[in-house]
Formats: C-alpha cells, structure tokens, sequence
C-alpha cells in the first residue's frame, strides 16, 4: 500500500481494522510525525494500546525517530502526544551522528536501563535537536528531559579550541600492560565532561593493587610516559563509545600506543594535579579535574 496517495480518513479506516501497513507501523508514525497528522498518531497509538499483537508499533523505533521528525517540523502538539506515549524513552539502537564532517559512531547500548546511560542518551538526542530544530523546540525538549530526570542537566557539546569543532562528551582509552604474567592487565582512562570546558579523568588498574584503589605501577608506568610493558593501547569499542576517527586498525600499533598515550597525557596536563588524592577515593581511583 501506498500511505502517501491515500487520504487521512482511509488509513484511519485501516487502522481501526487493525491492518498492518507495508513498511511496518511505525513508516505510518514517521510520516504522520512530519506532518503533524495527530489524529492518526493518536489512532495508532490506540490501536497498539488495545491489540499489541494484531498491531504491533514500536513508539521510539530508530532512536526516537517519530519524535525528532515532529520536533524538526516544529508540531509542538505532536511532540507531547508522542512524549506521552513514551517516544521519547530510550530505544538502544546506535546512533551515527555527523559533526562538521566528523563521523562519530556513539554506542550508548553498554548497560540499558542505567541512570549513566539514560543520561547520555538525553545528551545525545538533545544535541540532535540542538543542530536540526527551532531554538524554542530545543528549549520545550530540555526542559522536558530536566524536568522528567532531576539529576539530568544539558549543557552544550564541549569544542576543541583549535579546530573549532564539536567534541565527544565522553571518551575512553585502555592500555593493555603486559607483567610477565599470562594475562595482561588493562588500564583505563576516561574523559567525561561536565559542563562545555571542563573534564573528569578517571583511571583505574585491574590487578590486585589497582583494585584496592591504591595507585599501582602500571598507572604510574603509564602517567610517567614508560612504554616499555604497554602492549597495547585504543580507544574502548565495546563499552560506552565508539570513535572511528580513532579506532584505525591499520596503524602500527606502537604508533597507536603513542597517540593515544599523547592523548591521556594532554587530558591530565590540564587537570588539577594537586587535586590528585591519594589512596581511596570512593571507588574511583584517581580523579582529576581540569582548571578551563
Ligand atoms: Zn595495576
């Protein structure tokens, strides 16, 4: 069936006869969302409502799609048709985001459900809307999300000051090091921003010490620029982002453990280094903050 060459009144004929469309449900969302159809959203809404399994409609399918379609034509009633119907929950798909010609693959699948990930998926979907909608939809949708997640603050996207251009809001880099021990030990470093100019650096160690939160010498190995154990070095792909400028297989992986030592390095060269404690810190192993 063809939606498009079809009037409002026969698709809401369809869907009372609980009919499923070509392309699925939720291709008839998505076009309604655009035009602002709201008495077939609410249709199809009610219609899953009242027969999940002869209607079958995924409200927040492709990364809140229906609800980023709504807000980008600025259909401020479909907007909070579609909030009330949950749309705007979290849908654990990936999201690609073009910034300035930057392609960054964010992944925020780590651990769905988790106050952290709900978080960065707001973060995520309210930068969206701050590039591709109008000042006063953006304004209505972070409130929104402030309002609905006290702990959930927005604040703009950090910028590199050289460049000029958009940065990720959160980054990690593990090192794997090599004790002469059948497993290497895996040191992480990660970056999260916590307003536009200023970052956390966490690091932890996996072996024994470094899990007591005591600062083990591979940290010290590594924040002292000693290479020698250090068999490896990337940016993690697996646990909360996904960076593919970083992420190139192809380079020498001596090269790769530099780079991303350099990139640990210029992240703790800004912090607070007299901040640094010693010993436990509450879980969190070292915390440093940066002076911007
Ligand atoms: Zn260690």
């Amino acid at each position: 069936m063809d939606f498009f060459r079809i009037s409002k009144e026969d698709i809401i004929k369809q869907i009372k006869k609980r009919e499923s469309f070509q392309g699925g449900n939720e291709e008839l969302l998505f076009w309604a969302s655009i035009n602002g159809y709201n008495d077939i959203i609410k249709y199809l809404i009610e219609a899953n409502r009242e027969e999940p399994s002869k209607f079958p409609l995924q409200i927040n399918k492709y990364w809140n799609l229906a609800l980023r379609y709504a807000a980008k034509h600025g259909h401020v009633e479909t907007i909070k048709i579609l909030i009330d119907a949950d749309a705007d929950n979290p849908s654990y798909d990936d999201v690609i985001i073009n910034e300035d010609n930057i392609k960054i693959n964010y992944t925020v699948a780590s651990a769905p459900g988790s106050t952290r990930h709900k978080e960065r998926y707001n973060y995520l979907l309210l930068d969206w809307i701050y590039d591709n909608c109008l000042p006063s939809i953006f304004e209505m949708l972070k409130n929104h999300f402030e309002k609905k997640n006290n702990s959930f603050h927005y604040f703009e996207r950090p910028v590199n000051p050289e460049s000029g251009l958009y940065i990720s809001r959160w980054h990690i880099i593990k090192f794997k090091v090599s004790d002469l021990r059948p497993k290497p030990y895996t040191v992480t470093f990660s970056r999260s921003f916590i307003n536009k100019k200023d970052f956390k650096v966490h690091i932890k160690c996996d072996c024994d010490i470094g899990k007591k939160n005591i600062k083990c010498k591979h940290i010290k190995d590594i924040i002292s620029s000693r290479t020698a154990n250090i068999i490896a070095g990337k940016l993690d792909e697996g646990e909360e982002i996904k960076n593919t400028e970083i992420q190139d297989e192809s380079r020498n992986p001596k090269e790769k453990i530099i780079e991303n030592l350099n990139t640990v390095l210029s992240w703790l060269q800004s912090t607070h280094k007299e901040n640094e404690p010693e010993g436990i810190n509450q879980g969190k192993l070292f915390e440093y903050v940066n002076d911007n």
